[in-house]
């Protein structure tokens, strides 16, 4: 997997003495070595990207990470930032021989403050354990994704997760209040703030969301969470053209406006792939259609927001802008209208390979780039186009039988060249990762990329954290 890239032979080899002082800091059991515990660590979610670690460390706390940190920087062993291992960019696995240091055994929920919605917890706390807990005192995660089941909020922070809600509750870099980071050295900055105000100077939060474990490693996070309301509405709608989808978003947000909470999209090939590959999943539909829309509405009164719903359904159905739909009568339809859209990666795990690009691409020229690389592949692929059309953002997915080096010449740089010209980003969620490190200057002047090395080097001079991913290797070897 590693494929062009080379180790660097700065960093050192990790020896008995190294795997001596980690179990003297984390105890014999948080000190994995053996091999068949450490295959799950070293692959990722796609099965694409696969690295040789000898080691992985599973600290409980925040000093044992400093430690750990300390160490590895003073002995120059390269590390990789371990969270749910969900992500889609090879970001979490190491390249090579990578230390893996894992959040998983640092998941306690710290605090919870009902007045504010302030929940203040530890970076191994999986997302949907999160969830289930706020839930459980009336409030709900401004973050929900397809990977809740096994990513962790340290992941998501890392990578500035986006996900099925930010239409309407914005990105993590508007709700993430604080938090703790353990810097390549081994100091521990606390930016665990639980304020919503404070513009006392740079607000250094904010380089650790998203910079994907490259410039610290988070383990601590405080997050403003939304009270839950009691109406939730989910509608599973047919359009006969992506026109009618761009023009169904526009009248969403003007006629459902502070209701809408999510907007999401798939093409008919999504649904062929889905409908095939994902156990349980069933068209709501009597017929199948080109186009997909899942719509859910979240407000606080129940007949007023379902009229509000309805009357809009019924509109866009008087407009031709519906082919067809159906609104979920209970909580187990809403639940099988989202398997739909959320299993949408997991069926593609399942019909083979899978090419992967997540853009942000202006909503009216999105569909283009799907059709385009229809027509670039024939039949060699099965080309999809799905994702957050609220947020702009296109999961382009190729599916093939397997890997194969012709059809990626057929795709890169293509997509990128696509993207940038039509002013998008080539990494609108997912992060940058080993995928797309070298491929930055797409979506980033050169001198932003310059400035970021710098910080890089700032902050991890020795270059141990997270190598060979997020910035190109030009700049940072
Ligand atoms: P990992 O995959 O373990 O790591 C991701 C990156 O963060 C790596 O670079 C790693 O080194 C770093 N990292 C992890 N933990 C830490 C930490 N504590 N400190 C520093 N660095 C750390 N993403 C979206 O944005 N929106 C979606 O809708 C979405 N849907 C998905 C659906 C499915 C089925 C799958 C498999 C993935 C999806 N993803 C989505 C991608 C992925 O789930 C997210 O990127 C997620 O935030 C990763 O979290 P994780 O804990 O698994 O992190």
């Amino acid at each position: 997997m590693a494929g062009l890239v080379q180790r660097n032979p700065r960093f050192s080899k990790l020896n008995d003495d190294d795997v001596r002082y980690f179990e003297g800091i984390l105890g014999a059991k948080n000190v994995v070595q053996d091999e068949d515990k450490l295959v799950a660590a070293n692959i990722d979610w796609m099965h694409k990207y696969k690295g040789s670690s000898r080691l992985l460390l599973q600290p409980k706390t925040t000093e044992q990470v400093s430690q750990i940190l300390k160490y590895c920087d003073s002995r120059s062993l390269a590390v990789v930032p371990q969270g749910g291992n969900t992500g889609l960019v090879g970001g979490s696995v190491p390249v090579f021989d990578e230390v893996i240091v894992s959040l998983s055994s640092m998941n306690k929920i710290i605090s919870f403050d009902k007045v504010s919605g302030i929940l203040v917890c530890e970076a191994g706390c999986i997302l949907e354990n999160i969830i289930s807990f706020l839930d459980n005192e009336g409030f709900i995660m401004p973050l929900d994704l397809g990977a809740k089941g096994s990513c962790q909020i340290g992941g998501n922070v890392s990578t500035n997760a986006g996900g099925l809600r930010l239409v309407r509750y914005g990105s993590l870099h508007g709700n993430v209040l604080g938090v703790e980071a353990v810097l390549a050295n081994g100091t521990v900055l606390d930016m665990l703030k639980t304020l919503r105000k404070d513009n006392t100077g740079y607000d250094l939060k904010h380089l650790f969301i998203g910079s994907e474990g490259s410039l610290g490693i988070v383990t601590k996070v405080s997050i403003l969470t939304p009270p839950k309301l009691s109406s939730v509405n989910v509608a599973f709608l047919a359009c006969k053209d992506y026109s009618s989808c761009q023009k169904l978003l526009q009248e969403a947000k003007r006629k459902l406006g502070e209701i809408l909470s999510a907007f999401e999209f798939l093409d008919g090939q999504s649904m062929n792939l889905v409908l095939n590959h994902l156990e349980g999943a069933r068209n709501p539909l009597p017929t199948l259609h080109d186009y997909y829309v899942l719509i859910e509405t979240t407000g606080s009164d129940e007949s007023s927001d379902k009229q509000k719903l309805e009357a809009f359904l019924l509109g866009s159905m008087e407009n031709e802008l519906i082919s067809d739909g159906v609104l979920a009568q209970d909580i187990n339809q809403a639940s099988s209208f989202w398997h739909l859209r959320e299993g949408i990666s997991e069926a593609l795990m399942r019909a083979g390979a899978v090419y992967k690009y997540d853009l942000s691409i202006p909503v009216e020229q999105m569909y283009n780039l799907v059709e385009e690389m229809r027509s670039r592949l024939g039949n060699t692929a099965n080309v999809i186009g799905y994702g957050h059309l609220g947020d702009s953002n296109l999961h382009l997915n190729i599916s093939t039988p397997q890997y194969d080096d012709k059809i990626l010449s057929q795709i890169e740089p293509f997509v990128y060249e696509w993207t940038s010209k039509h002013r998008g980003s080539i990494s609108a969620e997912h992060g940058v990762g080993l995928m797309k490190a070298n491929e930055i200057f797409y979506s980033k002047s050169g001198e932003t990329v310059q400035l970021m090395a710098s910080i890089k080097n700032l902050l991890d001079p020795n270059h141990i954290l997270n190598p060979y991913k997020v910035l190109p290797r030009s700049l940072i070897s």
